[in-house]
């Protein structure tokens, strides 16, 4: 058996030509959606994905720009610049570019983020928000693998789903999203026991380790679906995934690729939330008579 490719690259461009008409159309009753991105600090990696962010959304029309701060910032200023975007009406998305420097309080920053403007869907009350199955915003990475299960036709109702990863921005989500679609869900992390015994069983695995090739085609059911959302940069300076992707396309039914796999699609759906949240904005306003 050879697995099918989902090409996230494909469907990630496919999704962006489609959100170009819903900006216009906010952009034409003057709510173009806006997206700042907040860097702390020169880490090249977090400089790429900064600058990805910032012309995906130009790209496609909207208004979007970065503020960068130094390594030594204070906090409170980063925090008072988040109160002012809060305020800001042509703002409809705030992010701040993970990790931050250490004297920060992570949590304290993304708490500052107005929930309704918490596009990365960090914010306590979002994060509760999608546990009660009524989400706000999804984060990204997640929202795109399940666009991608939507592409593939994948029927995630009464599967068995194994995650590995257990983070605040994709393992965990990605657990909730997958039962709120009706997947019985097992989660795996560090502490697991007998990782393969959990995946060989799964209808679909979700890798996000962060271990290059991690999962390995003798761990995976003949007929699973494979997502890969693991980026690790090899001593050769390529790309490569958290699953052997030659090894397990023999046996996966359906498989993604990296590079062009879940990648693409997590700023793509960073583009859907901001814009989602501008044509709340303009709802509301038409609804007050503005
Ligand atoms: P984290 O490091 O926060 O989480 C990694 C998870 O893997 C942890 O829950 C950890 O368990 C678990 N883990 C580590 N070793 C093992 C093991 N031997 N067996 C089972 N589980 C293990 O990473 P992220 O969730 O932030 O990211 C995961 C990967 O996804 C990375 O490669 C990252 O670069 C990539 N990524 C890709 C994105 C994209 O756009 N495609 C976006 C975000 C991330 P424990 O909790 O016990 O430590």
């Amino acid at each position: 058996m050879t697995a099918q490719v989902i090409d996230g690259k494909a469907l990630a461009e496919e999704l962006r030509q489609g959100f170009k008409a819903r900006v216009d159309a906010l952009a034409a009753c003057g709510h173009k959606p806006g997206l700042v991105v907040i860097l702390v600090g020169e880490d090249p990696a977090s400089q790429v994905y900064v600058r990805n962010k910032v012309n995906g959304c130009l790209a496609i029309g909207m208004h979007s720009e970065k503020i960068v701060y130094d390594v030594a910032v204070d906090p409170e200023t980063v925090l008072e610049k988040i109160a002012e975007l809060n305020a800001d009406p042509a703002i409809h998305g705030i992010l701040v570019q993970l990790p931050l420097p250490g004297h920060f309080n992570e949590e304290a920053v993304l708490e500052a983020i107005s929930p309704e403007k918490d596009v990365d869907g960090f914010h306590a009350e979002n994060v509760g928000a999608l546990a009660q199955g009524s989400p706000r915003f999804i984060p990204c990475t997640p929202y795109g693998v399940m666009k991608m299960f939507e592409k593939g036709k994948v029927d995630l109702a009464g599967k068995e789903a194994v995650v590995i990863g257990r983070s605040n921005i994709v393992g965990k989500p990605m657990a909730l999203l997958l039962i709120n679609a009706g997947a019985t869900v097992t989660v795996c992390h560090s502490k697991t026991k007998d990782l393969k015994f959990h995946t060989s069983r799964a209808d679909i695995v979700v890798a996000a380790v962060g271990k290059p090739r991690f999962v390995t085609a003798d761990m995976v059911k003949p007929g699973a679906v494979v997502i890969d959302v693991g980026i690790n940069r090899l001593p050769d300076g390529k790309l490569c995934g958290d699953v052997d992707f030659a090894g397990c396309l023999a046996v996966a039914g359906q498989i993604t690729p990296v590079p062009g796999g879940v990648g693409p699609m997590t700023i793509t759906m960073l583009l859907a939330n901001t814009i989602e949240a501008a044509e709340r904005k303009a709802a509301a306003a038409a609804g007050a008579g503005k």
